[in-house]
């Protein structure tokens, strides 16, 4: 049946009727009868988290069953849009394909340049690091993922590697996504024309400039961060002091980055799944209007993801909270509906 929603869409503040048709929004009342499912309160075009990596096994591996699970935790929480910056294994068809299941994009494997001194072992090593990343953006969903360096100490991947890499990229049609943590890694990236950058730990202001003219994208994952900081502070090594200054850098830098004109975008890179509600929480702690944050779970991911977000026409992704998570962004984590695909969740 034709589901009904009666609320106040954001980001537009409006509050109207909408109805669900399959896998669109229309705003035209349909002939046929529908079901009301939302009366009141305030409707998201679903939530999006856009740095995640369900199915990672503890032996490095992929898991496709843990990979269904944890999609299914995203979707309960109400995130209708995923995008996987690095996977070890290929999304099965049957999670994908599943009625209701979250929107996806992925970008492959973690691709590192073989110059690197520091790898991990889920890293796929290559001397090629342009045309791999071209052809794992055309075998996936139009994104790769470059290790632009592995952490803040060991030397990143040159400028002019990764320039080779976006052009190769963007000659295809692709998007690069970048993990970078070193100062030079950062700004060799966002030099390059990189479309985001992943962490950023330390991430220099000149680079800010960069990611802003060429429409990049900045994405902390405070999350996975503020998980760890505890445990590293209690180190008390001399690299640990390093890696909570890069920290306190971090965090300075999502603010000015969106002073600056760069989309700041909310990605979680940790368990639980289902959890960019924290995130929201981090970014609006780290200096964040409320209502930026809330969009980059949100609306302004959607958009920076080429979806549409709640528009006639658009596709069937809502959640519908009680208060306005633009005053209180606390509510993202009690959706009162949730509706993937039009297909209803809760
Ligand atoms: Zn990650």
């Amino acid at each position: 049946m034709n589901l009904h929603v009666r609320g106040t869409i954001l980001p537009d503040g409006v509050t109207r009727d909408l109805w669900v048709l399959g896998d669109r929004i229309t705003f035209e009342r349909p002939r046929v009868e529908s079901e009301t499912v939302a009366r009141g309160g305030f409707v998201l075009p679903g939530l999006v988290d856009v740095h995640t990596h369900p199915g990672a096994a503890e032996d490095g591996g992929f898991d496709g069953e843990l990979f269904g699970e944890q999609v299914a935790a995203h979707r309960e929480a109400g995130t209708a849009l995923l995008r996987f910056p690095g996977l070890s294994g290929t999304v099965p068809d049957a999670v994908r394909e599943a009625v209701g299941a979250p929107r996806m994009i992925t970008a492959g494997r973690w691709l590192a340049w073989a110059g690197l001194s520091r790898k991990a072992e889920f890293h796929t090593v290559t001397e090629e690091l342009a045309q791999a990343a071209a052809a794992e953006a055309v075998a996936h969903d139009g994104w790769c993922k470059i290790m632009g360096d592995w952490d803040f100490e060991a030397p990143p991947v040159p400028y002019d590697v990764m320039r080779a890499v976006v052009e190769a990229v963007h000659a295809v049609g692709g998007r690069v996504a970048a993990h970078c943590q070193s100062a030079d890694g950062v700004l060799n990236a966002a030099r390059a024309g990189i479309d985001s950058i992943e962490h950023g730990m330390g991430m220099p202001e000149e680079s800010l400039g960069f990611m802003a003219a060429n429409g990049a994208a900045y994405v902390p994952t405070l999350t996975a961060f503020a998980g760890s900081r505890a445990e590293v502070a209690a180190r008390g090594t001399a690299r640990s002091r390093v890696w909570l200054a890069g920290h306190d850098t971090m965090i300075r830098r999502v603010g000015e980055a969106h002073d600056a004109g760069v989309t700041v975008l909310a990605g979680t890179d940790s368990a639980p799944f289902g959890n960019v509600a924290s995130e929201v929480g981090h970014l609006v702690a780290a200096g964040l209007p409320a209502d930026v944050a809330v969009g980059a779970a949100s609306w302004r991911a959607r958009e920076f993801l080429g979806l549409p977000g709640i528009e006639e026409g658009g596709l069937a992704d809502l959640t519908v909270y009680e208060a306005d998570p633009r005053r209180e962004p606390a509510v993202l984590a009690h959706p009162r509906r949730i509706v993937v695909r039009g297909q209803v969740v809760r």
